[in-house]
């Protein structure tokens, strides 16, 4: 039995998790499971599964989780705040630790996951973009294995040759090809994009995800923060990573070969496949996943990505040659305008012009520790809600 932690279970990527294991319990058990603020869904988890911990990184919510549980579930440990997923990424009893919680509140959880010699199942994207090299020297360290969860990274692992060693040129690798739908806009005109709602832009057409990954989508700032993340997980440099926009989602990504051989991934956009696969690698499982009709699809297509409607791209890029501290400034940048997008404080169109001046401010030097990452998202998270509330003064 593989004891496996869920770290935003409350979550899309977090419930489809504990889907795929619900698949499997005679191979898998659900020790810990760990959210923000969401108490009624946890409890309603607890209560199913009877995991060893529950935590809510929110201490007033764990209070609430600790009324709604009451007695039933007597084996489990309630634990709050957010050092208690720290506490659940370590724990003994937890073999595999799914990261899954949105945004750079989730990087302590993966660094101690990653920094315990743990199987790493990482979602969490955001913490590989603010920290790459500290995270991989972490696993570097401590032998953990490192499983991408990303639909694109995990197509990618999948299309690499599983045990040669070596950087991308020894594996015979000329580029990666890292597929994206291009987001419910991808087909309107910048001009159009003046006044969409949130709701518009959550509305994803292939995936169902939550809200501030969505948003991602819809700007291509997710498939920005992708490539960051390809560079980190393969070893890839910026012009041996091509976006392709795959507006049928079935192509999951790409690898291309020195030969000219081209190897895809495909199958339903479903998270609970790559899930599966990183869950029982070197094995295969049921995720609950249909088979892939090829016949009802017809047709799969690839466009050039539109870098003048998607300034998010150039953004990324630019972040990843830049190096430094641009990486972690471009991530903090990005969910203080994403929220307040969702918020209703700042327009669609304003959220990738916030990154931009963000980023012309950056911090210089490299982030060695993990308290020179945490200063440079302070700092730029702050630069950032300077930048949407002087929109908000001139908007008044
Ligand atoms: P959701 O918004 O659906 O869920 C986020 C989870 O994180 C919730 O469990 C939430 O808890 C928890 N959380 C948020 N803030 C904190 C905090 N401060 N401390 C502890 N837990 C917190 O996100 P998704 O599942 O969509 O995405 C999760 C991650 O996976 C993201 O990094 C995303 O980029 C990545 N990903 C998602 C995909 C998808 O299909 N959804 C695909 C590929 C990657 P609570 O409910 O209590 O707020």
């Amino acid at each position: 039995m593989i004891g496996v932690a869920v770290l935003g279970s409350t979550g899309s990527v977090g419930e489809s998790t504990l889907d795929v294991l619900a698949r499997h319990r005679d191979r898998f058990r659900l020790v810990a499971i760990a959210a923000n603020s969401n108490s009624g869904r946890l409890a309603q988890q607890v209560r199913t599964w009877q995991p060893d911990y529950a935590a809510l990184a929110d201490e007033r919510a764990a209070a609430e989780l600790r009324a709604l549980v009451g007695g039933a579930a007597p084996r489990t440990r309630l634990l709050a705040g957010a050092a208690a997923l720290e506490e659940i990424a370590q724990a003994p009893e937890v073999e595999c630790v799914m990261a899954a919680i949105v945004g750079a509140a989730g990087l302590r959880s993966t660094l101690a996951a990653a920094r315990s010699g743990k199987r790493l199942l990482l979602a969490n994207k955001e913490a590989l973009v603010m920290a790459g090299p500290l995270l991989l020297k972490e696993v570097g360290r401590s032998g953990a294995t490192l499983l991408p969860i990303d639909s694109e990274h995990n197509a990618i692992f999948q299309c690499l040759p599983p045990f040669a060693s070596g950087g991308l040129a020894a594996k015979g690798v000329r580029r990666i090809l890292l597929t994206g739908s291009g987001g419910p806009f991808r087909a309107r005109a910048r001009a159009e994009l003046h006044r969409v709602t949130p709701e518009e832009a959550c509305a994803h057409p292939n995936w169902v995800m939550g809200r501030k990954i969505s948003v991602d989508s819809a700007t291509m700032m997710n498939k920005g923060l992708e490539i960051i993340e390809a560079h980190w997980l393969f070893g890839a440099s910026p012009e041996q990573i091509q976006v392709v926009v795959h507006p049928q989602s079935v192509v999951h990504s790409m690898v291309e070969y020195a030969d000219g051989s081209v190897i895809a991934q495909l199958g339903h956009p479903d998270m609970r496949t790559p899930i599966a696969q990183a869950l029982a690698y070197p094995e295969r499982i049921d995720a609950g996943v249909s088979s892939l009709d090829l016949f009802r699809i017809g047709v799969l297509s690839f466009e050039q990505p539109d870098f003048e409607r998607f300034p998010a791209l150039d953004l990324a890029y630019a972040a990843l040659r830049s190096g430094g501290a641009a990486p972690a400034t471009l991530n903090a940048a990005n969910e203080v305008a994403v929220a307040a997008f969702l918020e209703g404080r700042l327009p669609f169109l304003r959220i990738t012009a916030v990154i931009e001046e963000t980023l012309a401010s950056a911090a210089a030097g490299t982030p060695g520790t993990l308290e020179d990452v945490l200063a440079a998202d302070a700092s730029a998270r702050g630069r950032a809600s300077q930048i949407v509330a002087r929109f908000n003064s001139h908007a008044a």
